[in-house]
C-alpha cells in the first residue's frame, strides 16, 4: 500500500498556460479518491503531473511537492514514478491499436520475469473471459468497454501500487460504467491499491470513492467525503452538472 501526497502544485504549458494554480491533494494507503471537475478544470494536467509525463505536453512544474510514500517525486520521470508502483492509466484509451490484445498484454508486462507475466496474464483472462475471447484479435477493434478492460489488464501487468485512473467512463454506456467501477472497486480490496479516479462522471465516482476533489481553473473548489459532497447542492450543481 502506498500513499500519495500533492502539495500546493503549480503547473504551466509552455511557459504561460497556469493550468494547476496551487492544487493539494492526499491519498491514504488503500484510500479511494476522486478527482471531479467540468473540462478544462485540470485534472488531467495533475494526472500527468504526478505520473512524470508533463514534458511530453510541454508542461512544467512551477512550484509545489508531489512524494509517494514520502519520497519526492515532483520532477521524476514517468520511468521512475511507475519504478516506484504509481501506475497511470491515461484517457482516451491509449492501447496499441494495431497489436493483439495478447501483444499488448506482453508489451505492458516488460518489467516482469516470464512466469510472474504468465501468471498476471492468467489471472487478467479469468478476471475478463472477453479479453481472453478476443486475446488473437487487434486492439483497435474491441468495443470501449473492452479497450478499457485490456488498458486494466495492462496496468495490472506492472503490478502497481497506485493506480491513477484517468475518465475510464468516458463514452460508454451506463452498464459498462457500472461495470468499470465495480471491477475497480475489486482490484482495489483485493490487491490493496490506492486508487485516484478522475472522472467527470461524478456519480459514477460517487459509487468507488470514499472522498472527492473538486477541481475548478486549476483550483481545488471543493474537498471533502462522499457523502457531504453529494449533501452539498453548491457542489452537485455547479461544479459537476448534476443538481
Ligand atoms: P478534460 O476533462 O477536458 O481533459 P481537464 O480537467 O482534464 O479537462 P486539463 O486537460 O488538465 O483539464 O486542462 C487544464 C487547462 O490546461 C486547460 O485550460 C487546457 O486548455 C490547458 N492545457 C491542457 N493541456 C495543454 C497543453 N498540452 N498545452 C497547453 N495548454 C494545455
Amino acid at each position: 500500500m502506498a500513499s500519495l501526497n500533492v502539495e500546493n502544485l503549480k503547473v504551466v504549458y509552455r511557459g504561460v498556460i497556469l493550468a494547476l494554480n496551487g492544487v493539494s491533494l492526499r491519498a491514504e494507503p488503500g484510500e479511494a479518491v476522486g478527482l471531479l471537475g467540468p473540462n478544462g478544470a485540470g485534472k488531467s494536467t495533475l494526472v500527468r503531473a504526478i505520473a512524470g509525463l508533463l514534458h511530453q505536453y510541454e508542461g512544467r512544474v512551477l512550484d509545489g511537492k508531489i512524494t509517494l510514500n514520502g519520497q519526492d517525486i515532483t520532477h521524476a520521470s514517468a520511468l521512475k514514478v511507475a519504478a516506484l508502483g504509481l501506475t497511470p492509466i491515461l484517457e482516451g484509451r491509449p492501447v496499441f491499436r494495431y497489436l493483439t490484445v495478447l501483444e499488448n498484454l506482453t508489451a505492458a508486462a516488460h518489467k516482469l520475469s516470464p512466469a510472474r507475466a504468465r501468471a498476471i496474464t492468467e489471472e487478467v483472462f479469468a478476471r475478463f473471459p472477453r479479453l481472453y475471447e478476443r486475446r488473437r484479435e487487434q486492439a483497435g477493434y474491441l468495443s470501449g468497454g473492452e479497450q478499457q478492460m485490456l488498458l486494466l489488464g495492462m496496468a495490472l501487468l506492472t503490478e502497481p501500487r497506485v493506480l491513477v485512473v484517468d475518465e475510464p467512463s468516458l463514452g460508454l454506456a451506463p452498464i459498462l460504467v457500472e461495470e468499470v467501477m465495480r471491477v475497480l472497486g475489486e482490484l482495489r480490496r483485493e490487491k490493496g491499491l490506492t486508487l485516484i479516479l478522475v472522472e467527470q462522471n461524478a456519480r459514477a465516482a460517487f459509487s468507488l470513492v470514499e472522498r472527492v476533489y473538486v477541481l475548478e481553473q486549476g483550483r481545488v473548489a471543493f474537498e471533502g467525503s462522499t457523502q457531504v459532497a453529494q449533501s452539498d447542492a453548491d457542489v452537485m450543481e455547479f461544479y459537476l452538472g448534476a443538481g
